[in-house]
């Protein structure tokens, strides 16, 4: 029997051992986006912050998130590379595309899909104090228990997750699957080494 995963019938894909399962429904993300846009609209009341998608994998969070927010905002993208095609962390963070805004003296809003390792984040918080905003502050989907410390860098965390590769709602196996709703757990096929 076809097993289905959102709209992609995963008959139709090479999953190379490995196996889904659902974690994070579309619904609860939903639930989730609506409560963080409020919060930002809160706290940047009479601000018009930078809300910077980091891409790629925040581009669907990011599109659900600012049309939750109901205050005045520019919108900008910075791509950073860290994981290549595997799914594991590469180590080392590289800059692949810069933010095209003048971003002296604003307020920056950082839109992350996950924090896992913390790298990125860390890399992304030095780089654009390089430029002096007056603030910058870090959101992001799901949050891993991270190896570097910047729990006090991250200001709205969507959900806090376990230690597990995931994909769905912009995350990618391998640059796959990013337009799911829901977000999934793979995990190998246990009769696979
Ligand atoms: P960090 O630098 O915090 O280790 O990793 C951040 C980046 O690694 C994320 O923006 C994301 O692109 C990628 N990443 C981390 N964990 C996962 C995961 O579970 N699934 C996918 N698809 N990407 C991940």
């Amino acid at each position: 029997m076809a097993t289905k995963l959102g709209k992609i019938d995963l008959k139709n894909y090479n999953l190379d051992g490995f196996e889904f399962e659902e974690l994070i429904s579309e619904k609860r993300i939903q639930k989730r986006v609506e409560e963080i846009g409020s919060e930002i609209s809160k706290d940047f009341e009479n601000k018009i912050p930078i809300i910077i998608g980091v891409l790629n994998g925040s581009f669907l969070f990011m599109a659900d998130l600012v049309r939750n927010i109901n205050i005045d905002y520019e919108v900008d993208f910075i791509k950073i590379s860290s994981y290549g095609n595997s799914t594991k962390s590469s180590g080392t963070v590289r800059l692949v595309k810069d933010i095209s805004a003048d971003i002296t003296g604003r307020d920056l809003i950082i839109v992350e899909d996950i924090v896992d390792t913390g790298l990125s984040i860390e890399f992304l918080f030095n780089r654009l104090q390089e430029a002096k905003p007056n603030s910058i502050s870090f959101v992001t989907c799901l949050k891993k228990p991270t190896k570097v410390d910047v729990d006090h860098l991250v200001n709205y965390v969507g959900f806090n997750i376990e230690d597990s590769f995931v994909i769905g709602y912009g995350l990618d196996l391998a640059q796959k699957f990013r337009g799911l709703s829901s977000i999934y757990n793979l995990t190998p096929k246990k009769d696979i080494e």
